[in-house]
């Protein structure tokens, strides 16, 4: 019989097996194991849904058996089965996207080795342990059965076979012992029953196998006790060997924090472990039990559209759908989860489960569920809040801003900022708590990194005064105060934008008298740089510094910056108002010269605009010309 050729992305897998060097070969069972209650959930699904499939829940089994003689280990199943073109397109071309992906990403031998630990590798690694791998199967519906085999690199071969029942068996022969490793040790009842229990206790359907026992042999009528040595026995039973509660049925104190991890890592592909685990217990109004999971890390494509949010949904036991949206808020979309209910009825669609009134009780349950899990960690574990925060952070922000400020009221507690005088992050909570009794306002800043913004004059002046200040460095950031508006009754002053309201009743009114003083000197600052600004004004507010640029309009400078990334064409130039310092030598210079020498003033006004563009990160908009005014005055 001619050999088929594994496709390529299959056969580098294929390769990674056969050779690989990693110890934990015994995870093999597991994938076997998965995939076999994988298939029997598909058939247990189709005749939940479908009157005419006439199997009995009961009889679905996962079968082992090992044949010591042979070296031969099998796992059978009664589940959907495949047909030929299934044969071929599941087994000759495997591509597990999520782990090859990942290796691409992280390369190397040892990510080899990792690979295989952390992720779910799938049927070829049965090729760690077996030479040569038999698949026989028949699928549910179909009259033929057929023979997929291989042993290994070189390709593999299908072939029509005899089968009566429907379902799936695999077939291994195992690798002959070497010094390292004893392969016949998956021939044994107890390494077996053992492995199972590690890996796969929580498999819905039963994973029996015939176990070799003893028992003391009766004794005959007549015979008394004290007469014999008791005598022993052997006999077979089939025994069933995981005690088939998944995890998230099983109750709190049952389960260890290792038993959640390792299903999590099992079952979303996560090499990690989870910040948190969540498990769940609601009677009442819907009764259901949900286990759900804070990732470390954000999956690689977690800020794409690839990235699918969702829970699974179970229904009595048996999934119902794989990611169900509507179960999570999108602010959470990072969380991982299994919800299981038997509220619902299994031949909703996917329409009519949007607007059902059972989902929205369980997703509103579960959104106060994780905010509370999230501000526990904030309190008891700060590190580990950081490490989210810093994964999920910017979720969070898009969660304040999007649908108008809808979610804030959950979300607001849970944002984390760069506080300028603590040298690290802080909530809104400990900024204000910490407020001096005569601030009056939350100030924050906004560009492109914190040595930049600790530079703004107008922070110098608020650092002068005690004031902190946040810093916000992501391009989401700055629409936060805004969407919020204010926090524990404090509203955001933007130090580019706003007034900073630092000055008493005394001061503003000495400011205006002052103002008008200035008014032709202003004027002409206007008239000598054109339309580069609406307007001049002094400020109070610059501390040590002679000038600074704001944007006129609500607009941040910031934000221009952004929409320009955003789409360059739609962007709109943000109007600037310069602000100068009326204590200033050099401001007060430009005003002596503005009736003076109106030419040398204007040299002024142009280099003072230049400054306000530095201190504002802005580019200066003709470096020759800069230079040269410089030049010319020194
Ligand atoms: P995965 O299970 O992650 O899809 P695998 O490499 O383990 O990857 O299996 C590839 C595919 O082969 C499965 O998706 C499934 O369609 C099919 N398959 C594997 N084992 C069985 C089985 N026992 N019964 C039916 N189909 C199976």
């Amino acid at each position: 019989m001619a050999k088929k050729q594994f496709k390529a992305e299959s056969k580098r897998l294929l390769d990674l097996m056969i050779n690989s060097i990693y110890t934990h070969k015994e995870i093999f069972l597991r994938e076997l194991i998965s995939n076999a209650s994988d298939a029997i959930d598909k058939l247990a699904y189709l005749a939940l849904t479908d009157q005419n499939v006439g199997v009995n829940r009961e009889d679905f089994a996962i079968d082992l058996r090992a044949d010591k003689k042979l070296g031969l280990l099998t796992v059978s199943d009664n589940g959907i089965g495949m047909n030929k073109e299934e044969l071929e397109q599941n087994l000759g071309t495997i591509a597990r996207s999520g782990s090859l992906q990942f290796k691409q990403e992280h390369g190397g031998e040892e990510a080899d080795v990792d690979i295989i630990g952390q992720f779910g590798v799938g049927f070829y690694s049965a090729f760690m342990a077996a030479d040569t791998v038999t698949v026989l199967t028949k699928k549910y519906g179909e009259e033929e059965a057929w023979m997929w085999q291989s042993s290994g690199a070189d390709g593999y071969t299908i072939s029509p076979c005899e089968k009566t029942t429907v379902g799936t068996e695999v077939i291994l022969k195992l690798k002959a012992d070497t010094d390292d490793e004893q392969y016949s040790r998956f021939l044994e009842q107890y390494e077996l029953q053992n492995l199972v229990k590690k890996y796969s206790d929580y498999i819905r359907w039963p994973i029996r196998m015939e176990m070799e026992k003893s028992r003391q042999k009766e004794i005959p009528e007549g015979e008394k006790e004290e007469d014999k040595e008791p005598e022993w026995e052997t006999y077979t039973e089939l025994t069933t060997l995981n005690s088939r509660i998944p995890v998230w049925l099983k109750s709190k104190k049952d389960v260890t924090d290792e038993e959640y991890d390792g299903f999590y890592k099992d079952k979303f592909f996560d090499y990690e472990k989870p910040l948190a685990h969540i498990p769940v217990s609601v009677e009442g109004a819907v009764t259901y039990k949900a286990l759900l999971y804070i990732p470390a890390k954000a999956p690689y494509d977690f800020y794409t559209k690839d990235y699918k949010k969702g829970l699974q949904l179970y229904s009595a036991g048996v999934m119902i759908m794989e990611h169900c949206e509507d179960l999570i808020p999108d602010h959470f979309r990072f969380v991982r989860g299994v919800v299981d209910t038997s509220d619902l009825s299994l031949n909703i669609s996917r329409e009519m489960l949007q607007h059902d009134r059972q989902l929205k009780i369980i997703s509103g349950n579960l959104e106060k569920k994780i905010k509370q899990e999230l501000l526990n960690m904030q309190k008891d574990r700060r590190e580990d809040y950081e490490k989210f925060f810093a994964a999920f952070g910017r979720q969070l922000k898009y969660g304040v801003v999007a649908d108008y400020g809808m979610h804030k009221d959950v979300l607001q507690d849970l944002l984390l900022f760069w506080s300028a005088k603590e040298q690290k992050l802080v909530t809104l909570k400990e900024y204000v708590e910490a407020m001096p009794e005569e601030q009056k306002h939350i100030y924050f800043a906004a560009g492109e990194s914190n040595a930049r913004l600790a530079q703004l004059p107008q922070y110098q002046r608020l650092q002068e005064k005690g004031f902190d200040v946040l810093f916000m460095t992501e391009d989401v950031d700055e629409f936060v105060p805004r969407t919020l508006m204010t926090y524990m009754e404090k509203d955001f002053r933007n130090l580019a934008t706003d007034d900073l309201d630092l000055s008493s009743e005394e001061e503003k009114k000495a400011a205006e008298a002052a103002a008008a003083d200035w008014k032709e000197a202003l004027d002409f600052v206007k008239t000598a740089l054109e339309d580069k600004i609406v307007r001049a004004e002094v400020s109070p507010d610059l501390g040590s510094h002679p000038v600074c640029l704001v944007p006129e309009g609500g607009m941040s400078f910031e934000m221009e910056k952004y929409f320009k990334r955003m789409n360059p064409e739609m962007a709109m130039p943000v109007e600037k108002v310069l602000r100068l310092n009326p204590e200033h030598p050099a401001v007060r210079k430009l005003k002596a010269l503005s009736t003076e020498d109106p030419e040398k003033a204007k040299t002024y006004a142009q280099v003072l605009y230049a400054q306000g563009l530095i201190l504002a990160d802005l580019p200066i908009e003709d470096p020759q010309a800069y230079t040269d005014l410089i030049c010319g005055l020194l």
